[in-house]
């Protein structure tokens, strides 16, 4: 874990969060600016910086296990969501603790601006 990781912060509970799902893996929460009536993310509770850093690909499927758990739990499952992994500069990433955009509840547009 990384002492001055905002998500670490969030795993170790010292920062608030809403909590809407977690496992011994990931823990899932509701993003603090919400971009669609659901946006979670999901994040292992292992620090990794982003997708290039994953060293165990077991990561990735924690993470899409618990965003399953998710989807069903926020009623998105059969309407339709979006899983999405932002990477470093190009692909956005502004939190560099490695985490899964799941967005849901409005259409939404392709392609991403
Ligand atoms: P990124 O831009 O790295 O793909 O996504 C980072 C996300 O983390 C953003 O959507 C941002 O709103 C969210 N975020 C940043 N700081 C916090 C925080 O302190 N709490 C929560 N719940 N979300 C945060
Ligand atoms: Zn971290």
């Amino acid at each position: 874990m990384a002492n001055d990781c905002l998500f670490c912060r969030i795993v170790r509970k010292e920062i608030p969060a809403t909590i809407v799902a977690e496992d011994a893996h990931c823990i899932a929460f509701r993003d603090i600016h919400a971009q669609a009536p659901v946006h979670v993310l999901v994040i292992p509770r292992a620090h990794v910086a982003s997708l290039n850093e994953i060293t165990d690909p077991a990561v990735v499927a924690q993470m899409y296990t618990l965003a399953a758990q998710v989807v069903k739990a926020e009623n998105i499952a059969d309407s339709g969501y979006r899983a999405v992994i932002n990477t470093r500069d190009d692909g956005g990433q502004t939190v560099h603790h490695l985490h899964m955009h799941v967005l849901g509840g409005r259409r939404m547009a392709w392609p991403p601006g």
